[in-house]
């Protein structure tokens, strides 16, 4: 039920895991975090609360990186456990994703993915967005023409927040009737299901409308149509109060 994404020059571990204990208001059964270091994904995940992660995390230290993504869960298809949890991974572990909603639609392409040999690791309709997401990048394009090429395959409503481990520069999002925030740094920026997941670095924030993708890089952020054609999101401070 919480998403956040991180490009900048901070551990994005701490940064991740930081914005994910801000978002545990919105509730959650299980967390996850993935990292882009050395050209390769490093994921961990685990049903439970943020403490099973970090837990995890302590046992198997992460690579330091500066760039991640990380998923609080609310799960909607397939149980609560540790292989369900977000982050997930196309089958050669390229390209990992995070999922806040429902893909009305993904038993239709589960069996065509299925179909093509790939196998699924999850009950998750989640995995479905990763595979063809990792399919698409390894065709060859960029990882935002690539998520253009998904979101404009799946039904229902989602964000969806991913890296590719061949691309350490950018993290690439996407919304349709779900929510989703862009941080604005300096040298470095964030996404969000809500601002709470970056407030403590930034105030401010970039309002997206619905069908966008989103690339998020430590110098900029641009913004897509699905149909591909440009767009400017809306740029705004922040002016909560942090103990409100
Ligand atoms: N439908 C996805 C799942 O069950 C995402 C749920 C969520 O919004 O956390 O894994």
């Amino acid at each position: 039920c919480g998403i956040v994404g991180y490009v900048g020059h901070r551990q994005a571990q701490d940064v991740v895991i930081e914005g994910l204990r801000r978002l545990e208001y919105r509730g959650y059964d299980s967390a996850g975090i993935a990292l882009v270091a050395d050209g390769a994904l490093a994921t961990q995940k685990r049903a439970g609360k943020l403490a099973n992660l970090e837990k995890a995390i302590a046992d198997h230290p992460l690579p330091a990186s500066d760039i991640g993504i990380g998923h609080t869960r609310w799960a909607t298809h397939g149980a609560p456990n540790d292989v369900n949890a977000h982050p997930h991974t196309g089958g050669s572990r390229r390209v990992a994703l995070v999922h806040n909603g429902i893909i009305e639609n993904f038993a239709e392409l589960r069996a065509r993915i299925e179909a093509d040999d790939h196998v699924m690791l999850s009950e998750t309709d989640t995995e479905v967005a990763a595979q063809l997401l990792e399919l698409q990048v390894e065709s060859g394009i960029d990882l935002a023409t690539a998520m253009l090429r998904v979101v404009r395959q799946l039904e229902g409503a989602f964000t969806l927040v991913a890296v590719d481990a061949d691309d350490p520069t950018r993290v690439v999002a996407a919304r349709r009737n779900s929510p989703l925030v862009v941080g604005i740094g300096e040298g470095e920026n964030f996404l969000g299901s809500d601002v709470a997941a970056f407030i403590e670095h930034t105030r401010e924030a970039m309002e997206l409308d619905q069908d966008q993708v989103v690339t998020i890089t430590p110098e900029g952020v641009s913004v897509l149509n699905f149909d591909g054609t440009p767009a400017e999101g809306r740029r705004y401070h922040v002016d909560w109060d942090l103990s409100a």
